[in-house]
């Protein structure tokens, strides 16, 4: 198996890093650079850790007015002890003074220089970055391509438009860098025009997101004519990737399927699943990983799930330190399989509080919740679950989009539904209940943007 490059690249960074400056180079154990520790690892972190909390004290006004409430500077942070005690920064401040956290003037930055999030998880979010940023972003959306292909690669990226920084770009670019032949196909055009793109252009991977490719699969009749077009590899980004549409794209396509987690605010590509798909490498140069009970925002330190908390290490534009996700995961500490043993990995999946739903007796579901039931029938291309309360009794329809339609699908459907614990106990206690299915035609789900897929809940609060 091979080694995930990212570490390599990481190891090269804290080489390089040492030697450009002797703040860093002149520390214990940095004499001899032929073998990089997670020791090391961990010093070029915390040593880039007091240049950002350096940076953002002088330059943000809310990092500022942070240090002058707590009343200490950065020169107090000696060590990951005192870093832990800085509060953490929520989201929704950024969302709602994004100036403020700027380190640069919003004013002077072109649009194409302003990150905006999407908005389907909590408020919009800006953050501004400077070319500096967009370079290292670049890199490391470079490092993780090379994690999933081979240098001389044809990529094919099918994502929303590709105007100036936007991932699509950014991602031709880092391609680019990594010597493959990138390749864009908007995600506005219909599933065969795709086809006959990757038909054209015979990409090995293929960059998109899962419900989107799964599309183009459900859409493309004979369907196992797909594995003979050569694609080895397809990257997915935006969701998770259940196990039963991890197995059913593999198998159709013949190929390996890597994950990808990433997010706007921590400069879009945050992490890649290596060959040994158990977690996500991430981007250790530029972010520092904290995992917290979002309860009581104590830190965990075994390798239990809780909030990840980034913290920017060498953003100018707008750093952020201690910065809440809202995303649940876990922290995994041991050697990766694939033989990267300096590397931290988070784990698979993430999932997102802010798209969290509370159904029948306080169950939490999530948009990929019902994946593996309702993926496992072949007809199905997509669905969407909305949910309704009746009577102190939630319920819950789904929308299904088939290939083609009739009753036994339903009715397969529905058992397998069944067999899923939450809704069998909750049923069986009565505080949900499940409405008639409603069987949609190919296409009809189908949405032109990247908007993640969310769960419908009208119910009234
Ligand atoms: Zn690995």
């Amino acid at each position: 198996m091979e080694t995930c490059y990212v570490e390599t690249w990481l190891h090269n960074k804290v080489r390089q890093t040492a030697i450009d400056c002797p703040e860093l180079g002149s520390g214990d154990g940095f004499k001899d650079l032929s073998h990089i520790s997670r020791s090391h690892i961990e010093a070029f972190q915390f040593f880039r850790l007091k240049r950002v909390l350096d940076y953002a004290f002088q330059k943000s006004k809310y990092y500022k007015e942070m240090f002058c409430k707590i009343g200490i500077t950065p020169d107090d942070i000696r060590s990951m002890d005192d870093f832990v005690k800085l509060p953490f920064t929520e989201p929704d401040n950024l969302a709602n003074i994004p100036h403020k956290f700027a380190c640069v003037s919003l004013k002077e930055f072109a649009q194409e220089y302003l990150l905006d999030t999407s908005g389907t998880e909590g408020k919009p979010k800006r953050v501004v970055c400077t070319q500096h940023d967009i370079d290292q972003m670049i890199d490391f959306m470079s490092a993780g391509m090379r994690t999933v292909s081979k240098s001389s690669d044809t990529i094919m990226l099918i994502l929303p438009d590709g105007r100036p920084n936007s991932q699509s770009d950014l991602l031709t670019k880092g391609v680019l860098k990594m010597g493959g032949i990138p390749v864009t196909c908007d995600i506005s055009v219909s599933p065969d025009e795709c086809i006959q793109a990757i038909e054209k252009h015979r990409p090995r991977v293929i960059f998109t997101s899962p419900s989107r490719i799964h599309r183009i699969t459900m859409g493309y009749k004979p369907r196992s004519r797909l594995r003979e077009l050569g694609v080895q590899t397809l990257f997915l980004t935006s969701e998770h990737v259940s196990s039963t549409m991890r197995k059913k794209l593999k198998e159709i396509w013949n190929c390996e399927i890597h994950g990808h987690y990433g997010m706007t605010e921590m400069g879009l590509g945050v992490s890649v699943e290596c060959h040994a798909h158990d977690g996500y490498h991430f981007n250790e140069a530029d972010l520092l990983l904290e995992v917290i009970d979002p309860n009581t925002g104590k830190l965990i330190d075994d390798d239990s799930e809780g909030e990840l908390v980034f913290t920017t290490l060498i953003r100018e534009g707008t750093p952020l330190i201690r910065y809440k996700t809202h995303d649940i995961s876990r922290v995994i500490r041991q050697p990766c399989p694939c033989g990267a043993a300096t590397l931290k990995r988070i784990g698979s999946p993430v999932r997102k509080m802010r798209s969290f739903v509370t159904i029948g007796n306080n169950d939490t579901v999530y948009p990929s919740f019902f994946d593996d039931e309702i993926y496992s029938i072949p007809e199905v291309v997509d669905y969407q679950a909305v949910i309704s309360n009746k009577e102190n009794t939630d319920c819950i329809k789904f929308v299904v989009e088939t290939t083609e339609e009739g009753l036994g699908i339903e009715k397969e459907i529905k058992e397998r539904l069944l067999k899923n614990p939450v809704i069998d106990s909750n049923i069986d206690c009565g505080m949900l209940s499940l409405a008639e299915f409603e069987l949609v035609s190919m296409g009809t789900l189908r949405s032109k943007s990247r908007a993640k897929k969310l769960i419908i809940d009208n119910r009234k609060r």
